[in-house]
């Protein structure tokens, strides 16, 4: 058995968390290759050294002086080092990093030190092998990852390694420059060696219980997500639920290895897993989750016997296409059609989208209404569950919330609905303790 373990920032920003960590790697022999993040905030207005990184770089280029800020940041990681009491001394690393951040190795490079530096310091507190990203894991000249190369590369590599710590964020360009992945990147680092190594498991450790069913600002005290696939969890990612980066998904779902998202504060709980496929499902709860989003407007286009018209849709989304403009939903009826896009994706030329539409299509009206705020229910049991939607829709109407539409997936696992903005939260609520006491 192998398992991939990735720790957040918050499970690594300082020697107390360092602890917790090491405790949940040696507690189990399967947990060979470790991803971890830099070290991250102690206390809610810390600044986290990766943000520091930044600092510096931007110092830097101005021409400043970077002594105070690099200062902190090798105090972070010495407290770390002298508290753990390893026979560990980065002074060298620190003296190649400050050099290399004034002579403008890119913004990248500094950034990437933070995980680096943490990697060293893991690698010395477990006795593992470190293995630098940089050797592994491979961008292409357009910025977009090497997977295949990176697979076959750190494959080869992890098999000269029973245990390693691989620090997570970033790769290597082309030309030897080192290159980050966007913020929250270690994730993705985890699921790409958990595929490298053909784990068994990917356990992404974190601060948090795993995924809520809800938001824990609109919904009170949420309940914990035990088990949902990575299709629900894109549905529920897309409307806003954040615990891991959604690139992270990818890798680790081609190779069809779960991963578990577990609590580093709190290792007794089991957490949240992902799985690429279950049949089963919560039979009281039925929903998996349930999100939203602000910020939306629908364009509605009606005009009579517009269902014998071939060819509307298409020359309706032709002028979105022509604009630039990407639609979250489509839904029609006969002789009406409303189109569903982000607000601010319509900003400033809205007269134009009219005119266009008028051109394109000849409708009797076209209106756009803005303050639409979008939820999904979503849940892999909504397909058994005979009576999902009329729950959903009775919950809300016993609210008195007027429903400005409706839209369920094609696969059965989400029905999303459109209410005003101001009812955003009431509609939440209602379709949460409908399935959840
Ligand atoms: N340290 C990086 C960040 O703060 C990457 C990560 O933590 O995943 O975004």
């Amino acid at each position: 058995m192998v398992k991939v373990v990735k720790f957040g920032g918050s499970s690594l920003a300082d020697a107390e968390q360092f602890r917790k960590v090491i405790k949940i790697i040696q507690a189990e022999n399967d947990r060979k290759y470790v991803i971890p993040s830099a070290p991250g905030k102690r206390f809610s207005n810390d600044t986290k050294v990766t943000d520091m990184l930044y600092s510096c770089y931007e110092t830097a280029t101005k021409g400043g002086d970077i002594t105070g800020i690099f200062t902190t940041i090798m105090d972070r990681y010495n407290s770390i080092i002298k508290d753990l009491g390893l026979d560990l001394d980065l002074t060298k690393e620190f003296e190649n990093i400050r050099y290399s951040i004034i002579h403008k190795a890119g913004r990248d490079f500094a950034a990437s030190r933070g995980e680096y530096l943490n990697g060293l310091i893991l690698a010395n507190a477990l006795g593992f092998d470190f293995i630098d990203a940089a050797e592994v894991i491979f961008f292409k000249d357009d910025g977009t990852l090497d997977a295949e190369k990176t697979n076959h590369v750190l494959g080869e590599t992890l098999l000269s390694h029973e245990n390693a710590v691989i620090p997570g964020f970033y790769g290597v360009m082309p030309n030897d420059t080192i290159k980050t992945f966007s913020r929250g990147g270690s994730d993705i680092t985890g699921s790409i060696v958990a595929r490298a190594a053909e784990a068994d498991l990917y356990e992404n450790w974190t601060d948090v219980n795993g995924f809520l069913m809800a938001d824990p600002r609109v919904v009170k005290n949420p309940c914990n997500i035990q088990k949902i696939t990575y299709h629900e969890l894109r549905e529920l990612s897309y409307m806003g639920a954040t615990v891991l980066h959604e690139d992270a998904i990818f890798p680790v779902r081609i190779a069809g290895i779960p991963i578990n998202i577990r609590n580093t504060n709190q290792p007794e709980q089991a957490g949240t897993m992902i799985v690429s496929k279950t049949d089963s499902y919560d039979t009281k709860r039925i929903i998996t989750g349930v999100a939203g989003k602000h910020g939306f407007s629908v364009i509605t286009i009606e005009k009579d016997m517009m269902n014998a018209e071939i060819g509307f849709g298409r020359r309706v989304l032709e002028v979105l296409e022509k604009e630039g403009i990407s639609f979250e939903h489509f839904p029609s009826g006969v002789d009406t059609m409303s189109v569903v896009i982000a607000t601010e994706a319509i900003e400033g030329r809205r007269e134009r989208i009219i005119a266009a539409l008028d051109a394109a299509v000849k409708p009797d009206y076209v209106t756009i209404e803005d303050g639409i705020a979008l939820v999904a229910v979503v849940g892999r049991g909504m397909r058994n569950a005979k009576g999902t939607a009329a729950r959903v829709f009775k919950a809300i109407a016993e609210k008195d919330i007027n429903i400005r539409m409706i839209d369920q997936g094609s696969s059965e696992l989400n029905i999303i609905i459109g209410v005003s903005d101001a009812e955003f939260q009431l509609a939440i609520n209602a379709i949460y303790h409908e399935f959840v006491d």
